[in-house]
């Protein structure tokens, strides 16, 4: 692998070629540099290097580094899962929660976006190949979720968030992908008010050039820019 600046700019290219071959903008799909396990200081390159949004998916792991980054000009994105007892500080650290993957901690996200005046901002976290070993609602509950969710004071629904199975190869990804998309064209035909449906996250080092073309929005790649994690 290259250095993080590099390997950012590599990134970069192959989604403005993913975004150009579905006939879109390069500028219309959000890279969320994905920097869990990555110490400060390798996350300051990636930010001199032009990275404006960073994923992490440890509640006290991100405050630790935001506290030693800082956050002007960057924005930070919650990726892993939640749990109810960190809400509160999950909610003072992140710009966007992408794994809502369950009521209860809705409800807690709500309660605390109303006490501290704002609404919470999150993606919907949707099972598509409806694994056990993975959080999220089902698409068939997804309806009803969605429901549930709309129209609250303390959170406000942006779009829809899928990890789909390891790929061994980018294509094993398309068809989940593809539900997504069209999972998520369904959704907004439901005519539900008081959320919004634009955003999609999906895709990974492993499969991001697939999910742009399949209609990702936000692309969450951690390993093509900051090289392997520990295991
Ligand atoms: C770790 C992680 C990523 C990034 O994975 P890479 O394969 O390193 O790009 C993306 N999304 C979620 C939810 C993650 O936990």
């Amino acid at each position: 692998m290259g250095s993080i600046k590099e390997n950012l700019e590599r990134v970069r290219e192959r989604i403005a070629r993913a975004a150009a071959r579905a006939g879109r903008g390069p500028e219309e799909v959000l890279l969320v540099a994905v920097s869990k396990t990555v110490p400060p200081e390798r996350i300051r390159e990636a930010i001199a290097a032009g990275a404006r949004t960073l994923g992490e998916n440890r509640v006290q792991e991100a405050k630790e580094k935001i506290q030693a980054l800082g956050r002007s000009g960057v924005s930070w994105h919650l990726v892993g899962h939640l749990q109810s007892n960190k809400v509160k500080d999950a909610i003072a650290l992140f710009d966007l929660i992408h794994s809502l993957d369950r009521l209860s901690l809705a409800e807690e996200l709500d309660r605390r976006g109303r006490a501290s005046g704002k609404r919470v901002e999150v993606l919907v976290q949707v099972n598509a190949a409806d694994e056990p070993s993975k959080g999220g609602f089902r698409a068939d509950e997804l309806r009803q979720a969605l429901e549930a969710l709309a129209g609250r004071a303390g959170l406000w629904v942006r779009g829809l968030m899928a990890i789909p199975p390891e790929p061994k190869t980018p294509e094993d990804s398309r068809p989940c992908f593809k539900a997504m998309r069209t999972l998520l064209e369904q959704a907004r035909g439901w005519g539900i008010t008081g959320l919004d449906l634009d955003a999609l996250s999906m895709g990974m080092s492993g499969d991001f050039e697939v999910a742009i073309e399949e209609g990702a929005t936000i692309v969450r790649v951690g390993t093509a820019i900051f090289g392997p994690r520990p295991a």
